[in-house]
């Protein structure tokens, strides 16, 4: 329903990718032949749907994150079974210190992937999109 002239360009992509990377808009209005202010416009357009795509890909990074977690507590629990089994006290200590780390870690990598945020904020004068994210999957 977007009456936007660059959306519908078959350039788009391109626009898009100097507006992301910051170029001028008078750069890129001479360039591409449309003009700064609906250039200025459909920089909008750009910033919603990076914001999108950033989403999707922090969100399938968690989730990976996760499963990769879950399988590494699952092998520490089972060395902490076999080691009380086999009697081998030291290797059960280690494997439960182990898996109690690998809690400390998922419950800050949940903590800080549940609901990804981003922010986008737009330098004045120009078009340059600047994407910081908090709940970064950065575990420490
Ligand atoms: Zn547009």
């Amino acid at each position: 329903m977007t009456r936007c002239r660059i959306c519908g360009l078959e350039k788009r992509a391109e626009i898009d990718a100097a507006l992301i990377l910051g170029r001028p808009l008078r750069v890129i209005s001479k360039e591409f032949g449309v003009r700064r202010s609906t250039l200025h416009r459909h920089s909008r357009h750009v910033r919603g749907q990076a914001e999108k795509a950033i989403q999707r890909v922090t969100l399938e990074y968690s989730k990976h994150l996760r499963q990769s977690m879950a399988q590494v507590q699952k092998a520490t629990l089972e060395i902490l079974e076999s080691a009380k089994r086999g009697g081998d006290r030291e290797l059960a200590l280690r494997a439960a210190e182990q898996a109690r780390q690998n809690t400390e870690c998922m419950r800050k990598l949940l903590s800080r992937t549940a609901e990804p945020k981003v922010n986008q904020k737009r330098n004045p004068g120009t078009p340059e999109l600047v994407v910081e994210y908090e709940g970064a999957a950065h575990v420490a």
